[in-house]
């Protein structure tokens, strides 16, 4: 039997159609509502595999009130997960107000008319940027937030908004989930991040550096205070993830605030960790040199996972090995992503 509706925004994306899989087979009734902005519709079709499942697709844009209402008016939603939104940091440098309008704009849209059918359960998808250069490793919930370019500002901006919702309308149920840096992939090797040109994110250039696509990884420093000098970052299993959502909507019925919650490890691993696990994994060479730091970056970056097992009896299954195989088993699978 059925549990209850979840409405998923940005569900044909990298993070959301490992969360939808979670959901299906924790018995959840799913519904994707994506504009394909940056994903496609590949990706259900083969999560649809995955789950031996038809799944409900909605094609629309969460700033189009329209495109929501339709959805609410038609199936009774119990609660959102909210994917939907931009992600790239140097693009929202570039283009701040597109940033604005989708993910902040956007997420205004949502929650008006998530209110309007009186749907007031929301898991939103924040990210560990919201703590700008902590001061200090592993990081805690209850650290100083600040924001470096418009993408972080976005998120902590909605953070903030979301806040102010609940203390307006105590009957709203939110959680406001952190990730660190989400890799890998599902396990079955047909889906993955699939990103649009060349990968700013390490773990895709590393994978396609290792199937050939690229020639050579630029490593953003090699002096910075870590064990090896290059950047640490807590990298996290994205089906571990998903797994996180799975678990905030079982307890999201029964909070009594807006719960904040780290997804990550608690451990870090430089840049040079990555490449050598990754070679290992692969058989392949990951050629590299040393580059200028990236403008922005900070040294180290990783979580304090307590809280998360604390409140969602959550935490992280998957080491760096798993993240590397399944990351290949993607890429060498589909070397051109869902185009191939
Ligand atoms: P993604 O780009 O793969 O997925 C986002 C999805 O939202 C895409 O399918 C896109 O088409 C859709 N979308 C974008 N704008 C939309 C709009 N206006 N209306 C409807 N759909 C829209 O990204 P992801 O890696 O799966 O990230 C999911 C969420 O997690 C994002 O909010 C992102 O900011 C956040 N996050 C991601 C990371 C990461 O490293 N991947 C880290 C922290 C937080
Ligand atoms: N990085 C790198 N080369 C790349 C991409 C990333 O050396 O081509 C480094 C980056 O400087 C950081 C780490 O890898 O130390 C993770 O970067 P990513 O962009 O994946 O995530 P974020 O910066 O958001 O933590």
């Amino acid at each position: 039997m059925s549990k209850h509706k979840i409405l998923v925004t940005g569900g044909a994306g990298y993070i959301g159609s490992h969360t939808a899989i979670l959901l299906i087979e924790a018995g959840y009734d799913i519904i994707i509502f994506d504009n394909f902005s940056n994903a496609s519709k590949e990706s259900i079709k083969r999560v649809e595999t995955i789950v031996n499942k038809d799944i409900i697709l909605i094609e629309g844009d969460i700033r189009n009130r329209n495109d929501l209402h339709n959805v609410f008016t038609h199936y009774c939603i119990d609660a959102v997960i909210h994917f939907a939104g931009l992600k790239a940091v140097g693009e929202s440098v570039e283009k701040p107000l597109s940033y604005y309008d989708n993910n902040i704009n956007g997420t205004i849209v949502l929650c008006e008319v998530m209110a309007e059918h009186n749907c007031k359960s929301i898991v939103f998808s924040s990210s560990a940027t919201v703590y700008g250069d902590p001061h200090t490793t592993p990081i805690k919930e209850n650290f100083p937030l600040s924001a470096t370019n418009p993408y972080g500002r976005s998120k902590l901006f909605i953070e903030e908004m979301l806040h102010d919702l609940y203390i307006s309308d105590s009957s709203w149920k939110i959680i406001l989930l952190r990730y660190f840096n989400p890799v890998g992939a599902h396990i079955s090797g047909t889906i993955g991040e699939d990103p649009n040109g060349i990968p700013n994110n390490l773990m895709p250039f590393i994978a396609q550096t290792a199937v050939g696509k690229l020639n050579c990884l630029s490593v953003f420093g090699d002096d910075y205070d870590t064990h090896d000098g290059t950047g640490v970052r807590d990298y996290i299993h994205v089906t571990d993830l998903a797994d996180g959502h799975v678990k905030a909507l079982d307890i999201i019925k029964d909070i009594k605030k807006v719960i904040t919650v780290n997804l990550g490890t608690g451990t870090g691993y430089s840049v040079l960790d990555m490449v050598k696990a990754f070679e290992k994994a692969s058989g392949k060479d990951v050629p590299y040199c040393i580059a200028p730091r990236r403008a922005g970056d900070i040294a180290k970056c990783f979580a304090d996972p307590s809280y998360a097992k604390e409140v969602l009896n959550w935490e992280a299954t998957k080491g760096i090995e798993e993240m590397c195989q399944d990351s290949w088993r993607w890429q060498s699978n589909n070397p051109n992503g869902y185009e191939g």
